[in-house]
């Protein structure tokens, strides 16, 4: 069964509480587990969720990084998935601005920001450049550049028919938007970063996000069967988020605001 498993929600920051239990505190993680392949979408607290088993010398478990803002990054230092001799895994991201992840990573990851670098880290890791099209077995990853304070890569995976775009931390300015919808027409799932409110937006519009409405026009616009939309504001609390799902559904059938651990199947 082809499932993805929203591991993660929040963007920005974490949060913790009773107002965060319905659409979850943990920052950006998925776990897409398609066409027989399982493949992790950005390392944020949300990665600590995950349970599935650690990936082998030969099949290695794809972590694939958006980009390297510390609330897709902050899972890594306590992830389960690193804790252990026997695992694998393999991370791929884009170098930018002439670095690339193990560099990036290595710098949030060392001392005085945090004491364990990722050579104490247990799990073998090896980092990789994410090209713009990969192969990961029956699954093809495509990318696109988004547009986003210091850059962003949009991603499109697609194996047994199926296809799910992770647009994250991106805003769907007039110039990417009909670039967006080529990208991303006629997925089965569109992940996609609707963080403001309308409201928000007025003094919030060059944060490099977006608001749920227009995330969800742009769902519409490409024919996307299920839209969820994820990083949700770190003040947005259950209540806020409830209250609003009917702007959402009056525009789709089919979008509301992603749950945490929310599994959607395919
Ligand atoms: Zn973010
Ligand atoms: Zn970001």
């Amino acid at each position: 069964m082809d499932t993805v498993t929203i591991l993660g929600t929040r963007g920005s920051i974490p949060r913790a509480g009773q107002e965060f239990t319905r659409y979850g505190g943990d920052t950006i993680c998925v776990l897409v587990e398609l066409a027989g392949e399982t493949i992790l979408l950005d390392a944020g607290t949300g990665l600590l969720n995950c349970d599935i088993p650690g990936g082998t010398e030969e099949k290695p478990i794809p972590l694939l990084l958006s980009h390297f803002h510390a609330d897709h990054l902050l899972g890594l230092p306590m992830a389960p998935l690193l804790m252990d001799t026997d695992n694998h895994i393999d991370i791929y991201a884009q170098s930018r601005f002439g670095m690339d992840a193990e560099e990036r990573i290595e710098r949030l990851l060392s001392p005085p920001i945090w004491p364990v670098t990722l050579e104490l880290l247990p799990a073998w890791i090896r980092y990789r450049e994410l090209p713009n099209t990969l192969q990961l077995g029956a699954v093809t990853v495509e990318t696109m550049e988004g547009c986003h304070p210091d850059g962003v890569t949009l991603m499109k995976l697609r194996g047994g028919g199926k296809s799910i775009v992770f647009l994250t931390d991106c805003t769907y300015t007039e110039d990417i938007f009909p670039k967006l919808t080529g990208f991303a027409r006629g997925c089965d799932l569109m992940l996609c970063d609707g963080q403001y409110s309308d409201e928000e937006w007025k003094t919030r519009s060059a944060f490099g996000h977006n608001t749920w409405k227009r995330a969800a026009q742009l769902g519409l616009a490409c024919g996307a069967k299920k839209i969820r939309i994820i990083h949700h504001d770190p003040f947005h609390t259950d209540r806020m988020l409830e209250e609003a799902e009917p702007q959402l559904s009056a525009l789709h059938p089919d979008c509301s605001f992603a749950l945490a651990r929310e599994e959607i199947k395919l």
